[in-house]
């Protein structure tokens, strides 16, 4: 091979890094060759998916012949009657990611400006730089967003401002007025992504979805998703929700046939599935409070988190105790890629995945592996 074909790809493709995702058990498992191990890296939703997602991906099996129905009308239709958006304002995605990178491809330039959160959900930085734009981080305030800053941060070529409430891998998030006082500060020629894919599991009185403000915020466009509280992760399902010019803008870079049958279906079956989301919310709660209150004694501290994760600073560098969990079948996910490197973050799990976890976390930090 004589061609540099690196050289040949677009500058911002040139400085990328693939996504890193958590470690498979199965992959854990075969470098171990142990058993029984736990995956708590992930944020998925532990108590597997909804039986009534299941049957409705069973059924709809027998369609897989056919290619799915490019405008996503029955999930449209059952996500309007559910939470009352119109038709038109709705873009379906392969998971919300999808929706991002649509946003991307439509509306940034090389050269424009997108700002974003120091410890943000690292898609947006991928992103802006795949588009080849200039990305402006703004410093984290209490490891949140500032959203002051951020605000500050607009120029004449921002085009894109990207948001998550809550926000991962922090679990932090901002209120109603806060995000009020954002937002009347951006000119409508700025996009603002809020993405809420964790909103489900916030329960905080002064929390409040973006969807609420749609009407009086043009530029307001959206994520939500179905691989978080309503446990569809490996199915790949999301979307986004904005006004009908944005909409029908997404809708032209859309790859027609981007969410697939099994995947459309389950999704429209969840949302009658009250019983699961309620569990799903409730477990988390729980989950949440027990590993709190595990933590608390070993003399660690964490981000307090309204997401279906927790991020514990480990006071010192945290890859020999991500190791030392790993050998003792435990996978968290460790955060250097984000600037993070004594954090861990481990997302909820079913009470004995918390109980184990809690039990390897003590004896990783007792064997004196603090860093
Ligand atoms: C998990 C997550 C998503 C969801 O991604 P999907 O592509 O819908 O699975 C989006 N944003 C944030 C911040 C997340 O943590």
């Amino acid at each position: 091979m004589t061609c540099d074909y690196y050289q040949l790809a677009t500058p911002g493709v040139q400085g990328l890094h693939p996504y890193q995702p958590g470690k498979p058990v199965e992959e854990l498992e075969r470098e171990l060759g142990i058993s029984d191990s736990i995956k708590l890296a992930s944020n998925e939703n532990p108590l597997g998916p909804s039986q009534v997602a299941i049957k409705a991906v069973q059924a709809a099996l027998s369609e897989s012949a056919r290619y799915p129905d490019a405008s996503g009308f029955k999930l449209k239709k059952v996500l309007s009657e559910h939470y009352g958006y119109a038709p038109n304002t709705l873009t379906l995605g392969n998971g919300s990611n999808d929706v991002l990178e649509m946003i991307g491809r439509a509306f940034i330039l090389p050269g424009d400006e997108v700002i974003y959160s120091e410890y943000a959900f690292v898609v947006y930085m991928l992103v802006a730089q795949a588009s080849g734009a200039k990305a402006v981080v703004t410093a984290a305030k209490n490891w949140g967003h500032d959203l002051a800053a951020m605000a500050a941060a607009v120029t004449d070529k921002t085009r894109v401002i990207f948001l998550a409430n809550p926000n991962n891998p922090t679990g932090t998030w901002f209120s109603e007025d806060a995000l009020r006082v954002f937002m009347a500060q951006i000119p409508e020629r700025v996009i603002v992504v809020l993405d809420e894919a964790y909103a489900e599991y916030v329960t905080e009185a002064d929390y409040v979805t973006g969807l609420t403000m749609q009407d009086e915020f043009a530029n307001l466009i959206i994520t939500r998703t179905f691989s978080k509280a309503f446990g569809l992760a490996g199915l790949r399902i999301g979307y986004g929700v904005a006004n009908a010019a944005i909409t029908d803008l997404l809708n032209r870079v859309r790859q027609p046939f981007n969410v697939n049958i099994p995947a459309l279906e389950a999704a429209a079956a969840v949302l009658s599935d009250t019983d699961y989301l309620q569990r799903s919310v409730a477990i988390n709660r729980a989950g949440l409070a027990q590993l709190e209150k595990g933590l608390a004694p070993l003399g660690v501290s964490w981000i307090p988190s309204v997401g279906n994760f927790i991020t514990v600073d480990c006071g010192a560098n945290a890859a020999p105790v991500y190791a030392a969990l790993l050998q003792e079948g435990v996978i968290v996910r460790p955060l250097a890629n984000y600037g993070m490197p004594n954090h861990l973050r481990v997302t909820v799990g079913l009470p004995d995945e918390n109980s184990r976890f809690l039990t390897a976390f003590t004896k990783v930090l007792k064997s004196g592996n603090k860093g």
